[in-house]
């Protein structure tokens, strides 16, 4: 294992975590004549054959679809990811984010329910994200980065520099050719960058039968090959590839006001006392699916709870199995506990330098966490919120007390 020394400098270096970040990816900075597929709003009727055409093809495309569509078209996402296409978050219902979250809409829900239909057919542990129309500001970021759910492994906004155009052609009437002609327009002038399509149309039904995307890509993708251009997936973009490593990092921020951080003395050993900007108190997050996760320290090793009832928790395991699984339990935005293999819930030994520990078998026992971003701030309950849940929390006094 490395040092403490080494991997605390290696963590400084690093650039902290963005998960959303305050402003659209722009991604410009790809190699000449380098072309990125992406297709918008579906899936749909057209997606398979578009993703299978593509495939014959040797073209990997990034799919950003809608949760709404997503619930019905399981089996298509299924052929897409078989087909080697990336799948991606457009939010559940398509709104435009900043209007949205103006008008009270829950945010983390659009994000939330599509990852609930697509994670299944995501490789690895990243989620891109797209904005409906591209529309994004900081304080939509700032609300989507603050709730565990729909932060963790997230990454974008990916915004676009071949516009998408083809939905007015359609919508309008247009002819198949003068959309393609549009397209190698303006890629010829812009020579590389991300292109947006739309192989389903999110908002207007009318305009859902008229849809040609699918004969645009049959025409347009030999075209640009025969031209010389490469294309590449959204994952292989060099920028974006480092941005992701970064967006699982976050830190879990106990009752005491402190953080889950390795212990200087024993680098296996975990305590509550990190303070903010530790970056031994940085910890990266895999969801393992069934509501698990993963967690693992600075050191790179997994959190293991085998012996969390007499020695604590312990980052020294390399591989993930029941003990390094801990159930996550959202109370609400920020905050979680943590359920271990036996059932006990982690904890905090007070009497013991804060050590991490598993052994309380009742969840009204079991430590609050709040979740933090590497560059996020944990937001403080206002006056009239703890008002709230101390009612709530008589309220659950009162029923034990008192049985029907
Ligand atoms: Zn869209």
């Amino acid at each position: 294992m490395r040092d403490l020394q080494q991997f605390t400098s290696e963590f400084i270096l690093k650039n902290l975590s963005k998960v959303y970040s305050k402003t659209n990816y722009k991604l410009s900075e790809l190699p000449p004549k380098t072309l990125c597929l992406t297709y918008d709003d579906g899936p749909g009727q057209y997606t398979h054959d578009i993703a299978k055409f593509l495939n014959e093809h040797h073209v990997r495309a990034t799919f950003f679809v809608v949760g709404k569509y997503a619930y019905h078209h399981q089996d298509t996402l299924a052929k897409v990811k078989e087909l080697g296409h990336i799948i991606g978050n457009h939010t559940y219902d398509h709104p435009d984010l900043p209007y949205y979250q103006s008008v009270d809409g829950e945010l983390h829900y659009q994000v939330i329910r599509t990852d609930l239909l697509i994670r299944k057919f995501i490789n690895g542990n990243k989620v891109f994200f797209r904005a409906p129309y591209g529309k994004w500001s900081a304080e939509v970021a700032d609300e989507l980065n603050a709730n565990i759910l729909s932060a963790i492994n997230h990454i974008g906004p990916i915004h676009w520099d071949i516009d998408g155009i083809d939905c007015y052609y359609w919508k309008n009437d247009w002819a198949l050719d003068d959309a393609v002609a549009k397209y190698l327009e303006d890629i010829h002038k812009k020579d590389h960058g991300i292109i947006v399509m739309h192989d389903e149309i999110a908002d207007m039904d009318v305009v859902k039968p008229k849809n040609r995307t699918l004969e645009l890509t049959k025409k347009l993708i030999p075209i640009l090959l025969e031209q010389g251009y490469k294309f590449i997936g959204l994952d292989e973009i060099e920028s974006l590839k480092q941005e992701s490593a970064e967006v699982e990092k976050f830190r879990l921020r106990a009752s005491n006001g402190k953080y889950i951080r390795l212990a200087s003395a024993d680098v296996t050993g975990l305590e509550v006392n990190g303070v903010k900007n530790d970056v031994l108190a940085e910890i990266s997050l895999t969801d393992i699916g069934s509501g698990k996760v993963a967690l693992k320290a600075a050191n790179g090793m997994y959190f293991n709870s085998v012996n969390g009832e007499s020695a604590g928790v312990l980052a020294n395991s390399n591989e993930i199995g029941p003990f390094e699984s801990f159930d996550l339990v959202q109370l609400r935005e920020s905050q979680v506990i943590f359920r271990t293999a036996t059932g006990n819930f982690l904890n905090i030994d007070k009497k013991n330098g804060n050590r991490l520990m598993c052994t309380v078998q009742f969840m009204r026992q079991a430590e609050i966490f709040s979740f933090a971003g590497t560059e996020m701030q944990v937001k403080p309950v206002s006056l009239k919120r703890r008002l709230f849940l101390l009612k709530k929390a008589l309220l659950f006094i009162k029923s034990k007390l008192i049985p029907n």
